[in-house]
């Protein structure tokens, strides 16, 4: 066992079989340890979305080892992935995927009360956060009436609800403009730093991905290391 958080060994993720099939992954190796912000930077059908889903366990790999927080997952059942996904993971879209009914708050104290959390400390604890990423003022919004920037750090605040110890973020600027975006990915940086999370931060925009701890991409269905 490892001090990894996570860590993937020889993942192998095929789509279809036969002549169809598609190898998207073909032998990935990556690990992330705590504190650590990896951006993964590779042309649009690399493998970036497989490669997240299943370092999320929202997808199984074909073949390979997938370990969280020094865990095995490969041969876990669902209910167990489940589980171990609604406490030790956090994930962030492209679009933020609020729900629309609810406001700021509700957003982000929803997940703590599915993990068993009573109402006042989910309360407290989602104010905290959006105070963090400087939204506390919004609390009592729904997402329709917040901007872009301030939807995503609600889903950031939403994603970092249940102290996970990985955030996944899959192109979490890709929707907002350079500033937003800087203003989006400092949020989020700074809360990793501070729960001493780690993440994977899949993104195009090469200025934000060098301010990552380092960088790494796909090539033929691997993960290699890479510069920009
Ligand atoms: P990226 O996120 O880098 O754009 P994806 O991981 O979304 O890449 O997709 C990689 C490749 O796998 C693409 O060719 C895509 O069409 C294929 N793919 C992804 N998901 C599926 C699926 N559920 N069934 C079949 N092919 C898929």
């Amino acid at each position: 066992m490892s001090d990894a958080l996570l860590s993937l060994r020889n993942v192998r993720r095929t789509y279809g079989d036969g002549e169809g099939a598609i190898h998207v992954l073909t032998g990935a190796d990556l690990t992330v340890s705590r504190g650590e912000i990896v951006a993964l930077v590779a042309p649009s059908g690399a493998g970036k979305s497989t490669l997240l889903h299943i370092c999320g366990l929202l997808e199984r790999p074909t073949d390979g080892e997938v370990d969280i927080d020094g865990e095995r997952t490969a041969k876990l059942a669902d209910r167990q992935r489940t589980l171990l996904r609604r406490h030790k993971i956090g994930y962030v879209y492209q679009f933020h995927h609020l729900l629309p009914e609810f406001s700021a708050l509700e957003n982000v104290t929803m997940p703590q009360l599915i993990a068993g959390e009573s109402q006042s400390v989910g309360n407290e604890r989602a104010m905290a956060l959006l105070d963090a990423l400087g939204i506390s003022h919004r609390a009592d919004h729904r997402p329709a009436e917040l901007s872009g920037g301030e939807q995503q750090r609600v889903a950031i605040a939403r994603a970092a609800a249940n102290r996970p110890s990985l955030i996944l973020a899959d192109e979490p600027t890709g929707n907002l403009d350079p500033g937003t975006s800087d203003t989006v990915f400092r949020a989020l940086s700074d809360l990793i730093r501070k729960q001493n999370a780690g993440c994977i931060i899949a993104t195009h925009n090469h200025d934000l991905a060098r301010k990552a701890d380092r960088i790494v991409t796909i090539v033929d269905g691997k993960v290699h290391a890479t510069t920009l």
